[in-house]
């Protein structure tokens, strides 16, 4: 059967130009294939993509508007739209992968769904969707982060997810990771496993941004609605993984007008060793199935990453942005903690928006962008500020 036609620049092997492709203990090979196979089988047949169309008007809200912000345009002296990703059911756009990765088990026959999660939004996605279908659902999530993540952790547990806590390596996301690959391994034929992010080993990375890929497909249409011109000049999101860039840029990856841009987290600084900025000071080499940028030691061993933004803090990123960069296509910014915080503040106070730390990023990346006054600039609101309400009032109070 032919690879499924993809706008990425990706090819058969799951290579976007140095990075990618699947990096798998040979367990996994008929996993894998099998998995490559029945996504491009599902994605063209019209019931399945009706079937995913249907939850994410009907269950999550969409399309999630796209809002024009006055105090945002005017400080920054251009048109500045948020692409509201934070109205989405369970807060943010990890919904959207989590619902079209779930049907695609149960049409695989699969029974049983299993995720990694680090501050707990794709956790709690995929509980819910589990809820939803009527599966078992085991999240694996680092000691720590079942710590710092109490509410994230109590919703998962309500929604009948079992959440089992990784004691191993630094008891965060990378190793949760390690042990939901274990686990997935150890259960190839009834489990399916249902990744966060546009990382891990081909399919996934293509897999999880086309599921993301409604963010860019809804902006067209609504910017041809409010500006009468499907591309926007400017479209700016943060990235850990990748996945809400993902789908922001995915119809605009060949359209050259359009500036696509990255925004990292520096954590303390870029020149300092508590960043999460992979691509701007990582290296090469291979993490979770993929050959992409990770911030490691010169002899591989990787290097905890920090960022006030736990959704952020991953050392890796997804091949497709690496690519992406690597390629002059996506223009890739760092922004500090203290840049998000403030940019969160002034969202808040001037739009009675509050934004997830994350998000904050992205919106801290437009200081340093310099616009024209007509330019159309969007950007991905990934999700909301709730479950970072403990951060935001220890920062208030310092
Ligand atoms: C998880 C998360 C992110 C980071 O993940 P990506 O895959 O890079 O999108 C960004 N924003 C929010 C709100 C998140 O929950």
């Amino acid at each position: 059967m032919k690879q499924f036609e993809t706008i990425l620049p990706v090819d058969d092997q799951g290579y976007y130009g140095e990075f990618g492709g699947a990096y798998i203990p040979e367990i996994l090979y008929s996993n894998i294939s099998n998995l490559r196979k029945a996504f491009t089988e599902a994605i063209h047949d019209p019931d399945f993509t009706k079937e995913i169309e249907a939850l994410l008007k009907d269950y999550v809200g969409r399309p999630s508007p796209l809002y024009k912000s006055d105090a945002l345009s005017k400080r920054y002296g251009a048109k500045i739209y948020l692409k509201r990703e934070d109205l989405n059911h369970t807060g943010a756009h990890k919904i959207n992968n989590a619902i079209g990765s779930a049907l695609l088990a149960k049409r695989m026959g699969k029974t049983r769904l299993v995720a990694e999660t680090g501050a707990g939004q794709h956790g709690v996605a995929t509980a819910t969707v589990a809820a939803l279908l009527g599966m078992p659902c085991v999240v694996y999530m680092g000691a720590t982060d079942v710590e710092r993540q109490q509410p994230n952790v109590q919703r998962m547990k309500m929604l009948g997810a079992e959440v089992r806590p990784v004691n191993s390596g630094n008891k965060t996301l990378k190793d949760a990771t390690n042990e939901a690959i274990r686990d997935w391994c150890c259960n190839p034929s009834d489990t399916f496993y249902v990744i966060g992010s546009t990382v891990g080993p081909h399919p996934y990375p293509e897999m999880v941004a086309y599921f993301q890929s409604v963010i860019s497909r809804e902006i067209r249409k609504q910017l041809k609605e409010k500006e009468g011109r499907e591309n926007p000049d400017y479209v700016v999101a943060c990235i850990g993984g990748g996945s809400n860039a993902a789908g922001a840029f995915y119809h605009f990856i060949n359209e050259p007008e359009v500036k696509l841009v990255a925004i990292e987290a520096a954590g303390l600084g870029v020149n300092t060793p508590h960043t999460a900025a992979s691509i701007l000071t990582g290296t090469p080499g291979i993490l979770h199935g993929s050959k992409t940028m990770l911030l490691q030691t010169e002899d591989g061993q990787i290097i905890e990453p920090y960022s006030i933004s736990a959704g952020l803090d991953y050392p890796g990123v997804g091949p497709l942005h690496a690519h992406l960069a690597k390629s002059g296509r996506a223009k890739v910014l760092a922004a500090t903690d203290e840049e998000a915080l403030q940019a969160a503040y002034f969202l808040t106070s001037k739009e009675g928006i509050i934004p997830a730390l994350e998000s904050a990023h992205a919106l801290a990346g437009l200081e340093k962008l310099n616009f024209k006054e007509d330019d159309i600039v969007v950007v991905n609101l990934s999700g909301r500020g709730d479950k970072d309400m403990a951060t935001y009032i220890n920062s208030m109070r310092k």
